[in-house]
């Protein structure tokens, strides 16, 4: 009775379904989700299609409970199986991925709100005043909020309740999300949006699988226009999911979504509470929410009915996961298109070089936008050339900089001074003897935080107070900061404006996602005068003061034998001078550099983006680099630097001969310790069309279990050559 037998998916580290016995009166489909015992615990899994590798009969535990819970749509399934297969993630790790709510959900709906009931507590306190006069009005209040919004703690709140003097009610559910209205704000796009919303509008209409990369100037309207393909998918009764690189972005978007449909798309990110978090998974699966915004943990939702995917800065390189399952969030969206037929849209005003090329052979539709909305330039930029027109020595901004700083705030415009390094200083050096300050777990230098009065690592965030004396030499006070971080800037920028409203924002700040928000938004209301900021300032922000873009350190992120350096430091260059100019007046680029004449440098001024791309896939070309070859990265760590060597050459040796296929080292990785972690990395370099993925598989299979710690990282596709 074979048909009495489910392969059952249970999201830990295995890479395959285990079989269970269906019990006579249960009904299961692929999908589904379901209990089962697993060892001697009890775990949610889900029904998945036949291939699993069946114990004997006899042995067969059973299916303990069918739960009630929306199934996994079967496009969402092959995508975990796909995504597993292509990263070589175990399968259930990719599941959880797909599951990510507790799965002891309890009652996702239970919402505890207070009101007044009774008389005054005897003891009076003033936290207890202040609760009391807040629902002096008799309205009802969700408890947390009402906690929050008096300023105490829940504990005053539950006292209050204890004494009799507030009563606890059950609420209904907090809705997640409400349906857009489609008219409720229609944009009046110009002549050349229109031409692309069509298109888009087109091809959710056709519900057919195919790419469309929404290539336009930082300005343009990129997002009005793909609002208008979401809006189709919405009168079509379907859903649509919009991913972004960076959750501190999504506030503001969120914001945009509501000012064109009346209402804000449901998030989904790290930061959301489980409630709501299980609420969500729950009303995508079901169908009541048409509109999802989030990061790219959101492209394992269980959507219904998905109809359109946008991927918005598809470029970002944050859309890759470098820890887990080490997947592309954009190649993955592709592939969900794929599996669901039904269109994507990749945004961007830089492209990888992936799509790029695939846009150039028109396996991807190219929709352009040329012109800024309103008609502003794309700001032009020009070099200062730090070898002839540079600071003085220990100062960062150059003379022409701070003169064009200065005229700039004062017309009362804002500007931005953008470098790509946190903290105070990047290295610190005793002046008698030299010693740097390392970290004492990874390869890398301690970096020093004026603001928290700290010595950090920003590989494993080990933290030690500023020494006194140097550990070395035993001189003390000797200890001099090297080269500047976004303080240091901070500091001389100060020097410089001391009336101007100077704000730094940099992802290590303290007040997290919240802060963030609030600070992006006093720049965009004009409150700050300077804004001093790392790459998180760089990405889709719109400031409409913003008229100066001054680069501190253009070359920070070239040469560092990465492959994708280029590609990086011009997206990330040209992404955060488009923050310039964008409406009240044209907008500026000043680029200090000791390399004026580089490439991306001069594609940059030149305002030649297809001369920087014509170069960078002609070189990509030439050396089978990707998108014309593929690369795997495979990293073995262990804390005893010897036995990741060993292994890592025993691994190098019984790989598998392939003409197809060559294999580069061991060598010690360039970061060769992090976290107390000796890592040598080996690379894996293929044609386009070899299995990549195939290969590795075969080839570890044959490993000897790696002892004494030794871990093995596969990374197909690497983003990151660190
Ligand atoms: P991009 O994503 O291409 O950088 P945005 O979509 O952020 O550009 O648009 C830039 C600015 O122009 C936004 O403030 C947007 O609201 C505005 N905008 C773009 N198109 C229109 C339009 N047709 N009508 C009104 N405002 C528009
Ligand atoms: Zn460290």
């Amino acid at each position: 009775m074979s048909e009495r037998i489910a392969d059952v998916l249970v999201p830990v580290a295995v890479d395959a379904p285990y079989s269970y016995r269906v019990p006579a009166e249960m009904r299961v489909e692929p999908g589904d989700l379901v209990a089962v015992p697993l060892g001697t615990r009890r775990e949610i899994g889900v029904v998945w299609p036949k291939g699993g590798q069946a114990p004997p009969a006899a042995k067969l535990k059973e299916i303990t409970e069918k739960l009630d819970l929306p199934p996994l749509p079967l496009d969402l399934v092959s995508l975990i199986d796909w995504t597993a297969n292509y990263t070589l993630a175990p399968k259930g790790m990719v599941l959880r991925m797909a599951l990510r709510f507790d799965t002891e959900l309890g009652d996702p709906r239970a919402r505890i709100g207070v009101r007044i009931k009774g008389a005054k507590p005897k003891r009076m306190t003033e936290a207890r005043e202040r609760v009391i006069s807040l629902l002096s009005d008799g309205l009802t209040r969700p408890k947390a909020e009402a906690a929050k919004e008096a300023g105490v703690s829940p504990g005053v709140v539950d006292g209050l309740i204890a004494e009799g003097t507030l009563e606890a009610v059950a609420l209904p559910p907090e809705p997640v999300a409400s349906p857009p209205e489609l008219d409720f704000a229609e944009p009046k796009l110009t002549e050349e949006q229109k031409h692309a919303a069509e298109i888009l509008r087109a091809a959710v209409r056709a519900k057919n699988f195919s790419v469309h990369l929404l290539d336009g100037v930082t300005g343009s309207g990129k997002t009005e226009v793909y609002f208008e393909a979401i809006a189709e998918a919405v009168r079509a009764n379907k859903q649509a999911l919009i991913l972004l690189p960076e959750i501190a972005l999504t506030g503001r978007f969120l914001d945009r979504f509501a000012a064109r449909f009346g209402v804000r798309p449901a998030e989904w990110h790290s930061q959301i509470s489980p409630r709501k978090r299980a609420r969500t998974w729950e009303a995508v699966a079901s169908g009541e929410i048409s509109v999802v915004a989030g990061a790219r943990s959101a492209l394992f939702l269980p959507f219904k009915d998905l109809s359109l995917i946008v991927v918005d800065e598809e470029h970002d390189p944050a859309y890759k996961q470098e820890d887990g399952v080490h997947y592309h969030a954009r190649d993955m969206a592709v592939v969900r298109a794929q599996l669901k037929k039904i269109p994507i849209v990749l945004a961007s005003a830089t492209p990888s070089i992936e799509t790029e090329v695939n846009a150039r052979r028109e396996r991807y539709r190219r929709i352009p936008l040329h012109e800024r909305f309103g008609g502003n330039r794309v700001p032009p930029l020009s070099a200062i050339d730090l070898r002839k027109e540079g600071p003085a020595k220990g100062r960062w901004i150059a003379p022409q900089l701070q003169k064009e700083i200065g005229e700039t705030i004062s017309r009362k415009e804002q500007a931005l001074l953008f470098l790509n390094r946190r903290g105070y200083a990047p290295l610190t050096l005793c002046r008698a003897c030299g010693h740097r300050l390392r970290c004492p777990n990874c390869d890398a230098w301690l970096v020093e935080h004026r603001f928290k009065r700290k010595l950090a690592c920003h590989h494993c965030g080990h933290e030690a107070p500023s020494p006194d004396v140097c550990p070395k030499c035993g001189k003390p006070d000797s200890f001099t900061a090297i080269g500047p971080g976004v303080e240091r800037l901070e500091e001389e920028t100060r020097g410089h404006f001391p009336d101007a409203r100077i704000l730094v924002l940099s992802s290590d700040l303290i007040g997290g996602v919240e802060r963030m928000q609030a600070e992006l938004e006093s720049i965009t209301k004009g409150e700050i005068d300077i804004v001093i900021g790392t790459q998180l300032v760089a990405k889709g922000h719109h400031f409409p003061g913003l008229a100066l873009v001054g680069v501190i350190d253009a070359d920070l992120g070239l040469g560092q034998g990465d492959p994708r350096a280029a590609e990086r430091t011009f997206q990330l260059l040209h992404q955060v001078v488009g923050r310039a100019g964008r409406e009240a007046t044209d907008g500026k680029g000043l680029l200090q550099t000791y390399q004026p004449e580089h490439p991306v440098m001069q594609a940059l001024i030149e305002g030649d983006r297809q001369a920087f791309y014509d170069r960078e896939i002609a070189a990509r070309e030439e050396t089978g680099l990707p998108p014309f070859g593929r690369l795997a990265s495979l990293i073995v760590s262990a804390n005893e630097k010897a036995a990741a060597e060993s292994y890592a050459r025993k691994l190098a040796a019984i790989a598998p001969y392939n003409e197809g296929l060559r294999l580069l080292g061991p060598a010690e990785a360039p970061l060769a310790l992090i976290r107390g972690r000796h890592r040598f990395r080996l690379l894996a370099k293929s044609a386009r069309m070899f299995d990549l993925s195939g290969y590795l598989r075969d080839w570890l299979s044959e490993a000897p279990p790696p002892r004494g710690g030794v871990k093995v990282t596969v990374d197909v596709d690497p983003q990151s050559f660190l």
